[in-house]
């Protein structure tokens, strides 16, 4: 066989391009492993600081080592080492690439070929990258590579964001007076009206659900106007995929398709990873792409606890509590009387003061019926009989695996799409209770035990059975199965 007959042969190569975060980076990893048991070749590119975290702490690495079409590659973010890329601030880590991410981008492709130094591949046929890094735009453009966006929200709020415009015209942002702190914006009368400038959302959509990214005092907030932009770009993309599926969000999918017509929902990417695999590889072990170590303590201690008595405490990657919210959850949980899994990373705290600071009767009350970790392995905590209900930011990667696992959720959204998502959860899924905008002691006690003792059984029994419909949708000849199947086939065809 000569070296054209080879090259002929040769499988697309994608390149997946996730915005350098936890949540972004999991859902991406999750649709690289389903490309790669279908045979395309794929090199991931991450940021150097992130690869760093994947590669100490998850078995992302090993992992891949199985598929030999896959790779990683890294590119610098440009931010400094100590930066915390949490909180408020990541922010920064997409604003940064947006500065400093062309020339990096033009380097890495120019100096390889597009990509094709290493093994049997082809230079890069298709990219599929977060919806938020258009900085790579030019280089693509130049080099005739096709796109694809990958949007690792849901489509509830990618919708919202697509509509901003809509929205600034209408007067319904800005959320926030100039100088003012979120306590006081949060009680603003304001915020409870009804916003009427997104198809398909009126009735229920008031403006404190808003994604977070409207809570600015200024229209030109350089952070607003970027994901105004970012978003708004998604139509000239080959196609969108999104981590969702159409009996969960249908209606807006159908909103979204009337701008952008080649829309793939291929989701729950980590339920539909996990069935693929069983079939193709009778593999049932997980892979992680945790940037923190898992701490599997929580399962043996959840092992030790009765059937649906736990609640578990997660906020998810890049919030950060001041000490003062810290504490009214902690009396909130520890007041409910019930049990929970309470998930505090080393950077959760402004400042980092917790230990020398906790209060006595929290300490006992944790003792008597809590457990902490660092980091947990969460998709296994929410799959266990154990656990009762999510007490969740409402990131749109923990509200799907919430939703997959049919676990109820009370939601406490921290910003950008975690505002409308807590929102869908609550009024349109009726899948638990959104408690946002308030930090109080008295309402999460009794929150908690809504959702754990009085409505438990109604919350368990929508939760399943949107979990039987997110099943089906990943089964052969379900709406995410079939949508997949096509985005391969695009893929291949993309070969020219
Ligand atoms: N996660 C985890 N262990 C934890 C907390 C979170 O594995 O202790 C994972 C979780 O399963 C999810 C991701 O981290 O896949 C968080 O993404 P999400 O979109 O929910 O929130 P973000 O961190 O982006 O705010």
């Amino acid at each position: 066989m000569d070296h054209q007959e080879t090259s002929a042969e040769l499988p697309p190569h994608i390149l997946i391009f996730p915005l350098p975060m936890q949540g972004h980076v999991n859902s991406m990893l999750k649709l690289a492993e389903l490309l790669c048991l279908h045979e395309l070749h794929i090199t991931m590119l991450l940021s150097e600081f992130t690869h760093r975290r994947l590669v100490l702490h998850a078995n992302a690495q090993s992992r891949f080592a199985r598929y030999p079409g896959f790779r990683f590659v890294t590119m610098p973010d440009g931010l400094p080492e100590d930066h915390p890329r949490a909180g408020e601030r990541t922010i920064e880590i997409m604003l940064s690439l947006r500065k400093t991410g062309e020339p990096e981008f033009r380097r890495l492709m120019e100096s390889t070929d597009r990509l094709s130094d290493v093994g049997d591949r082809r230079p890069v046929t298709c990219v599929i990258m977060d919806g938020v890094l258009s900085f790579s735009l030019p280089v693509l453009k130049e080099m005739g590579i096709p796109y694809i966006y990958f949007r690792t929200v849901g489509a509830c709020s990618f919708w919202a964001n697509f509509c901003i415009q809509e929205i600034i015209d209408a007067g319904e942002v800005p959320l926030r007076g100039k100088d003012e702190d979120k306590y006081t914006y949060w009680k603003k009368k304001e915020m409870d009206l009804m916003v009427t400038s997104v198809p398909g959302m009126e009735g229920f959509l008031r403006r404190r659900d808003l994604p977070g990214f409207c809570r600015v005092s200024d229209v030109n907030d350089t952070g607003f106007q970027a994901i105004k932009t970012e978003t708004r770009r998604s139509t000239q993309a080959r196609a969108l995929i999104l981590n969702t599926f159409e009996d969960l969000e249908g209606p807006i999918l159908d909103q979204i398709r009337k701008h952008i017509p080649n829309l793939y929902s291929v989701g729950p990417l980590h339920t539909h990873l996990k069935a693929r695999l069983a079939a193709k590889t009778s593999e049932s072990s997980r892979a992680s792409g945790s940037f923190w170590e898992e701490d599997k303590s929580c399962l043996t201690w959840l092992d030790s606890q009765p059937a649906k008595s736990v609640i578990y405490v997660s906020f998810g990657s890049v919030t950060i509590l001041t000490r003062n919210e810290l504490l009214e959850f902690w009396y909130g949980l520890v007041n409910s009387g019930q049990r929970f899994l309470w998930v505090m990373r080393p950077d959760s705290i402004v400042g980092n003061d917790k230990e020398s600071q906790i209060p006595v009767e929290l300490d006992e009350g944790t003792k008597a019926r809590g457990y902490m970790v660092g980091w947990a392995p969460q998709e296994d905590v929410l799959a266990h009989p154990a656990v009762c209900a999510f007490f969740t930011h409402s990131g749109w990667n923990s509200t799907l695996e919430s939703v997959a696992g049919g676990m109820p959720m009370l939601c406490w959204p921290y910003f950008a799409d975690q505002t409308i998502n807590s929102r869908f959860v609550s009024d349109v899924w009726k899948l638990g209770l959104d408690i946002k905008d308030t930090c109080d002691r008295v309402i999460i006690e009794k929150m908690v035990r809504d959702i754990m003792v009085e409505r438990r059984d109604k919350f368990w029994q929508r939760a399943n059975r949107m979990a039987n419909l997110g099943k089906k949708a990943i089964s052969e000849g379900g709406s995410s199965y079939c949508n997949l199947d096509r985005l391969i086939e695009f893929l291949r065809g993309m070969i020219v």
